[in-house]
């Protein structure tokens, strides 16, 4: 089996009002032509900022559309190809993982912002060529698994696994789409409902990980009339956030909901790290739904991006850190 390192690229997003009402310092720094970044430890001023190095670097001023141009286009062209694909937000509560996945909540942000994030779909179709698209929506949240398009978005489903097919969740919609303005419907609808599971916590808080699906089916004629099939597989994962929960004082249900985040979230920097070590023949699928969903996902005929989402400032630096080296294992 090929393993397939895949791409991280780092996206600092500006300071937002609440870090400059309290004067926090900037403490993220980039050399973006490199893919280089640096953090300075705001505890210690004398000792030279950390350095990482990425597949790209995108600091404040860098617009969703240049990563995606960039970045994430050509995956989403293997895609069409027969490929699978893979991206992911990474990063703590608030750092800009949704901002980058789906776009900003309000369309107040100038057009350049838009469209919709990494999310747009593939933008050419070739003649003899005809596309059945398909997408879903699931949400994993304690561990569970919801169909965020489904009759009941509160039932849990389970995984099961194929023979053939693979890890499958069990009962989930399937809804084909015919433009990417209808794609666009299915994700909003799914978004909305993502938020059943959490109505009792914090609001902007994202503990649970959801997984947007566009499924590509691509039967062409060649030139000698011959028929050609093929299926490739974009999944969008907005992961939850990554913040360490000891601090977050949390106890019972919430504690224990946050470890399986930490858990999971862990897991998954396993899987990424195995299969960049080279060691594809012991990757920990199984250790969460996130990674055994995925499993098919990750590595082998699969591209995968993940782009580690930072805030700029001083106060967020431990877990700032700590996203950037989790984005350096997955290298
Ligand atoms: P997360 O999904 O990681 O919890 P969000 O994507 O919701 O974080 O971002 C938090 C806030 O910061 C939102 O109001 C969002 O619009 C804003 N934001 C995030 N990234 C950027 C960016 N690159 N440019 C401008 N605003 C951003």
């Amino acid at each position: 089996q090929k393993c397939n390192a895949g791409e991280v690229v780092v996206r600092c997003r500006p300071m937002n009002q609440r870090e400059r009402e309290l004067s926090c310092q900037p403490v993220v720094t980039m050399d973006c032509a490199r893919g280089q970044c640096f953090i300075q430890n705001p505890g210690a001023a004398d000792e030279p900022p950390k350095q990482f190095t990425f597949d790209g670097a995108y600091h404040t001023d860098h617009v969703t559309e240049q990563i995606y141009n960039e970045i994430a286009y050509p995956l989403v062209e293997g895609v069409t190809e027969g490929y699978n694909g893979t991206i992911f937000a990474y990063g703590q509560t608030g750092s800009g993982k949704s901002f980058t996945m789906h776009g900003p909540a309000g369309s107040a942000l100038p057009e350049r912002h838009h469209p919709h994030g990494l999310s747009s779909p593939p933008r050419q179709c070739a003649e003899n060529t005809k596309f059945l698209v398909r997408a879903s929506y699931l949400e994993i949240y304690n561990e569970d698994v919801r169909d965020l398009l489904g009759a009941n978005t509160k039932q849990k489903l389970e995984l099961k696994e194929h023979p053939e097919k693979g890890v499958y969740v069990k009962g989930l919609s399937m809804h084909t789409v015919h433009s990417v303005a209808q794609c666009e419907r299915v994700m909003e609808t799914g978004w909305k409902n993502r938020s059943v599971g959490y109505t009792l916590m914090n609001k902007d808080s994202s503990r649970s990980h959801s997984i947007f699906t566009i499924s590509i089916e691509i039967y062409a004629v060649d030139e000698r009339g011959k028929d050609h099939l093929r299926a490739g597989k974009l999944n969008l994962v907005d992961l939850a956030g990554s913040e360490r929960q000891s601090k977050t004082g949390a106890t019972g249900e919430r504690l224990k909901e946050a470890t399986k985040i930490n858990l999971s979230l862990s897991a998954l920097g396993n899987v990424i790290s195995a299969l960049v070590d080279g060691r594809c023949r012991h990757i920990p699928y199984r250790d969460s739904k996130l990674t055994r969903l995925l499993q098919d996902s990750l590595g082998g005929n699969t591209k995968t991006l993940m782009v580690a989402c930072l805030s700029p400032a001083d106060n967020n630096y431990d877990e700032s850190l700590s996203t950037l080296r989790y984005a350096n294992r997955a290298k």
